[in-house]
């Protein structure tokens, strides 16, 4: 494959932004290799500014449910431009917005709209901490709620994927107030909750954990146990603090409705971003009415935004829900999710490779490890060198991958029964030859 052109770009962007990138995943770091410069989306491909073709199962990590430059929220983007790209005031469109994300959530009786997830999740547990007067906060080991200093605790994403230390920069008296639990396991949570009675102001989870790869919470369907969601709802009622459902990733992916849907258990208070934006940033958070009046200009919470709710985002935003709100839409991405995983775990068999695949709706992660996994612990025994073959093996078929083992992979809409043949091929053709792709990596970094 030809990448002259991407790796030419890279030299000169190494000498402009850290590490050559604008968010550190994005530099191919855990897959090795040199990341590539894409000039174009179309549809479910990717093409990259040296003439290459990829089948695309990143999605702007997420955001791109319809796939890329859906027709639809072209035009609507088109309309908008021309109509003035930021007022800082109010416009009919926002309104709008709110009230689909409402209707998809209705547990989101308020909403304001952020710029980012990253954004979202500060201010929510901003007015978290204001509604019950309480500091501490529970997280999950690997799940990710953006890069606030406080929420930089055994975070997932980049933190996961570059094996960083919590961040240097944070001061140890800013983390003070977040505890980080294992995932999917409620008696740390009831534990916490009781030795720290009338301190925990929120539990903050990620649903549907994306940010370590993808890792469904436990469900109490034949089990014994109640499901983390159900048991989280009831902990954090019982001790009096706030849920809150970090749906950035999930919100719109894995049902119309979210995780909440899916899964029919309700938070105090949701954020959401990527899918919302249509590709543009975005950042969204709400709740019931009785918490979210505690915001500026209702309450004495301040959070603002210069561009908050701008049009360009709204617009594209409306357009991929209306697209998304039709009937049919979840059960046939489901369908050919279900498809793409079930072929995954079969091309590893076939090729004696120690596989785990996890899929939640659209979201998908082959873990290289005979294990279940079902928390952070279990996801790091995961052989990354192996899947950085892996990825680099896809990529030579024309199959783009999140360049991460700790990162969920998105079906698109826009992704056909045929795309998902051949990308069933390709893994099966790419985990056969795993371990002559090692090889030739130990090669080249020997040179
Ligand atoms: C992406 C993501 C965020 C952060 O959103 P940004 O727009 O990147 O700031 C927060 N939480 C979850 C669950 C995410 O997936």
């Amino acid at each position: 494959m030809n990448r002259k052109r991407s790796l030419a770009l890279f030299q000169k962007a190494l000498e402009l932004l850290p590490g050559g990138v604008n968010s550190p995943v994005r530099a191919f770091r855990a897959v090795g290799g040199d990341p590539l410069f894409f000039e174009r989306g179309a549809g479910a491909y990717l093409y990259d500014v040296d003439g290459n073709a990829f089948l695309d199962y990143v999605g702007s990590w997420g955001p791109l449910i319809l796939g890329h430059g859906h027709p639809e929220v072209v035009a609507a983007l088109q309309k908008a431009l021309h109509a003035g790209t930021s007022f800082g005031a109010c416009t009919p469109a926002e309104v709008e917005l709110a009230e689909r994300i409402r209707e998809a959530l209705p547990g989101m009786e308020r909403v304001r709209l952020t710029n980012s997830g990253t954004e979202a999740t500060m201010s929510a547990i901003r007015v978290a901490r204001a509604f019950t007067r309480r500091d501490t906060i529970i997280k999950f080991e690997g799940c990710y709620h953006g890069h606030a200093d406080y929420l930089l605790v055994k975070a997932g994403s980049g933190v996961a994927t570059l094996g960083l230390p919590d961040s240097p920069g944070v001061p140890a008296e800013f983390t003070r107030f977040t505890l980080a639990l294992p995932f999917n396991d409620l008696a740390a949570v009831e534990r916490a909750l009781e030795t720290r009675k009338g301190e925990i102001a929120a539990v903050i989870v990620e649903p549907v954990a994306g940010n370590m790869g993808c890792v469904p919470p436990r469900s109490d369907r034949g089990a014994p146990e109640k499901g983390f969601l159900e048991g989280l709802r009831e902990l954090t009622r019982k001790h009096g603090a706030l849920l809150i459902m970090d749906e950035v990733m999930t919100g719109f992916r894995v049902a119309y409705g979210g995780a909440q849907e899916r899964f029919g258990v309700q938070g105090d208070l949701t954020t959401l971003g990527k899918i919302i934006g249509g590709g543009l940033p975005v950042g969204a958070y709400g709740g019931r009415q009785e918490i979210m009046s505690l915001v500026a200009p209702e309450g004495p919470v301040y959070q603002a935004g210069t561009l908050s709710g701008n049009p360009l985002t709204v617009t594209a935003g409306i357009a991929t829900l209306r697209l998304l709100r039709q009937a049919g839409i979840y059960p046939e991405l489901e369908r050919r999710s279900t498809k793409l995983a079930e072929g995954l775990r079969q091309a590893a068999q076939k090729a004696g490779v120690a596989a785990t695949v996890n899929q939640v709706g659209s979201m998908f992660t082959l873990f290289f490890t005979p294990q279940t996994v079902t928390n952070w612990d279990t996801a790091k025994t995961a052989d990354t060198a192996r899947f950085g073959g892996f990825f680099r093996a896809m990529l030579e078929r024309g199959v783009y991958l999140p360049p991460s083992q700790f990162e969920a992979a998105f079906v698109s809409l826009a992704h056909t029964e045929e795309d998902i043949e051949r990308t069933i091929a390709a893994a099966e053709a790419s985990l056969g030859s795993l371990d002559e792709e090692n090889r030739k990596e130990k090669r080249e970094n020997r040179n």
